[in-house]
């Protein structure tokens, strides 16, 4: 009696604990609408992919992944003019850094041209579809809006033998632009706008860059997309809540092409950040606007900028988690991001030593021209991180902040007369400073005491502050580059003439920094805990052996809570 109680309660968290679409699937496969899961994402290559695309490779691959099925990535390049190859790359390497495999389930919309021709053929011999030579003009006149009914277009009861032979003149180049285009002939009184004969083909005399100069026709979304999901057998077209008044038009085409085992579309939520820039338009522009230094600026949330930073697939898909999936729009907390790679990072990475904001420590009582290596451990919360050895001698650098000549309360570092430690070293009393003709302190004095070296197991005292430092012979010397918000979301993401509400504090270079000497060793992506400075990443892009720059991901500290 006992276990079946228990058997019960876990079936019970496990529904409890699934998402809609989760609960939509369970149901199709427990009525046999499927017998199996195959999920896609399609993206369209005419921009970098970002964290809201992040979200539905995730969600879509995850779903395949727990119902053992298939997951495809497809490439919606139906529309000739803004698709580029570059882009077909750079969305592949995203997707794969994700970890979203797709193997050699890798699929262009482009490739069905044929297909979809034969459908539109198909359609029009069932009297499903005709010719229309209304202007792009008139056809917007006569669909009417939500208060007024349409009106049929004068071409709508031409046979099939006209509409297949005019068909075919469309496809063999005997048109222009605009001259003709191909509609659905659904119904023109529907309260859907959407389902109002919608224009199915247009004539475009443009190259593609996979079929070249082979078509003339080119199919729209709402007709290819469909297509493309039933033709690859696709069980759930999972896409953003924007479709749901296409869903009808979706199921219609699939309907009346008469595909077995249609395909079935079910809406989410976007992904929308605060303080950031989600949605392609608004990064190309800044990209354009050389406002930011391409796709992958830091700044950025494109996938390519986030791995840049210095973000994991598994920070990534942390916050995915975290978010879930709904059916209501609303903003996440850009905070809750970071809160993600902070929580991925801080028992992975080392915690060394770098000084953003240098001034010079003195040891006047270490012996002149001495040095010696420190054992230090990497990680104090992870041991198995091992140590590693610091060079350590008479001059160090220090934070500039960790000093003070006048200290206000509560202030534990270095002042005149104050003992700290030297983080993996030992205790130094502070004995004064040096300062220039303003009074900027250029140099700061201390003794240090011998018997208290970090692993000694001295016990005769304690101290309240611990200071971080950098030995300065062997420091190296780098870049540093701190972010914030690339908008200023208390103001307003947009200023009133539709422009973004830059923040002009979003990037600070800072050339001075030095590290410990084990840091200019990193490659591009590697990352690192600097002490009480934050996360940061060696730079792909900019960072050179001789020069190395570092770009903070984040800081350590934030008052975001997990939402319970
Ligand atoms: P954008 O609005 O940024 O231009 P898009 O929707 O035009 O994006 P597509 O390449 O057409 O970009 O989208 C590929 C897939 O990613 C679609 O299924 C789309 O619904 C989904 N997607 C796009 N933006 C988001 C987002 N913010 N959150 C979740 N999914 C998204
Ligand atoms: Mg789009």
């Amino acid at each position: 009696m006992a276990e079946k109680d228990t058997v019960m309660e876990t079936e019970e968290k496990e529904v409890v604990s699934k998402n809609f679409i989760e609960q939509e699937i369970d149901k199709d496969l427990a009525e046999g609408v499927y017998d199996h899961v195959q999920t896609r994402f399609p993206p369209e290559p005419n921009g970098y992919l970002h964290i809201g695309h992040a979200k539905s490779i995730l969600l879509n691959y995850g779903l395949a992944q727990k119902y053992g099925g298939k997951f495809n990535l497809r490439f919606d390049d139906t529309n000739p003019t803004k698709e580029k190859t570059e882009f077909v790359e750079s969305i592949m390497a995203d997707v794969k850094w994700l970890g979203a495999d797709f193997d050699d389930r890798l699929f262009f919309a482009s490739n069905y041209f044929e297909q979809m021709y034969q459908c539109a053929v198909f359609l029009i011999k069932k009297g499903k579809a005709f010719v229309c030579d209304l202007t792009a003009e008139e056809i917007r006149e006569y669909r009417g809006d939500f208060t007024t009914p349409g009106k049929e277009s004068p071409y709508r009861n031409r046979t099939p033998e006209e509409n297949l032979k005019l068909f075919e003149d469309m496809k063999d180049g005997k048109y222009r632009d605009g001259e003709k285009v191909l509609r659905a002939k659904i119904d023109m009184a529907s309260p859907n706008i959407n389902m109002r004969d919608p224009v199915i083909y247009r004539v475009a005399h443009m190259a593609h860059h996979n079929t070249g100069d082979k078509w003339c026709i080119y199919p729209m979304y709402d007709f290819a997309h469909p297509i493309e999901d039933a033709i690859e057998k696709i069980t759930h077209s999972i896409c953003t809540l924007e479709f749901e008044d296409h869903r009808p038009l979706y199921d219609w085409v699939v309907r009346e092409c008469e595909f077995e085992n249609p395909p079935r579309q079910i809406e989410f939520a976007k992904l929308y950040l605060t303080n950031v820039v989600t949605g392609k338009r608004y990064i190309k522009k800044l990209v354009e606007d050389g406002i930011v230094d391409g796709w992958d600026d830091p700044r950025l949330v494109s996938i390519a900028a986030l791995r840049r930073r210095g973000y994991t697939p598994e920070a990534i898909k942390m916050f995915v988690d975290l978010v879930g999936v709904s059916k209501a729009n609303s903003s996440v907390d850009y905070a809750m991001l970071e809160y993600c790679i902070r929580e991925d990072l801080k028992l992975k990475r080392p915690r060394m030593m770098a000084i953003l904001d240098p001034v010079k420590l003195v040891i006047d009582n270490y012996p002149e021209g001495q040095t010696e290596l420190l054992d230090v451990p990497n990680n104090l919360e992870n041991p198995e991180l091992g140590d590693r050895k610091v060079p350590f001698g008479r001059e160090l650098y220090i934070e500039r902040e960790d000093f003070m000549e006048e200290p206000p309360k509560k202030y534990f570092r270095m002042f005149p007369g104050n003992e700290v430690r030297l983080m993996g070293a030992y205790f130094v009393t502070c004995t004064g400073c040096e300062k220039d003709e303003n009074g900027n302190v250029t140099v700061v004095h201390g003794t240090y005491d011998p018997e208290t070296k970090s692993g000694s197991g001295f016990e005769g005292r304690k101290v309240k502050g611990t200071i971080h430092w950098v030995a300065v012979p062997t420091a190296r010397q780098v870049e540093c580059r701190l972010y914030e918000n690339i908008v200023d979301e208390e103001k307003g993401k947009m200023n009133e003439d539709g422009s973004l509400n830059l923040n002009p504090n979003s990037l600070t270079v800072l050339k001075n920094c030095f590290v410990e000497p084990a840091l200019a060793e990193g490659k591009a992506y590697d990352s690192y805990q600097f002490v009480r400075n934050g996360f940061f990443c060696v730079d792909c892009k900019d960072s050179t052996p001789e020069q190395p720059v570092f770009n903070r991901i984040v800081s350590l500290k934030s008052s975001f809570r997990l939402p319970k």
